[in-house]
């Protein structure tokens, strides 16, 4: 399951954060974006952050906050640009075939929230 590993590595980047700024409040929030490229269920995800996160002193209250990014896509024969629910990549003005993804293979850790 692969969101098992990338919410490991949620925590890695966390820990990280923390230990590079010496903070030792515990962590509030963490702001993870997930573009719909990368096909994370964010429930799954955030389950598997809540069953890792018990091991981490700084996490063991935090939540963490998935937000999901839509696909878009730019058609770079007519410049068309589209956001798309399934992944059929074609324009829909001249069904050209031939265009880039803009938005949604995002996968980071935007920002974490520490508790006062
Ligand atoms: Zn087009």
């Amino acid at each position: 399951m692969h969101e098992l590993q990338i919410a490991q590595n949620i925590i890695t980047i966390v820990n990280d954060e923390l230990s590079k700024s010496g903070n030792l409040n515990a962590v509030d929030t963490v702001y993870f974006i997930a573009g719909r490229m990368r096909a994370i269920i964010p429930e799954t995800l955030k389950f598997s952050y809540d069953v890792q996160k018990k091991n981490h002193t700084q996490l063991e209250n935090s939540k963490l906050s998935v937000k999901e990014i839509d696909i878009v896509i730019k058609c770079k024969d007519c410049d068309y640009q589209q956001t798309i629910l399934e992944p059929v990549f074609y324009c829909e003005k001249c069904l050209s075939t031939n265009i880039e993804i803009v938005n949604g293979n995002e996968l980071y850790v935007d920002s974490i929230e520490l508790a006062d």
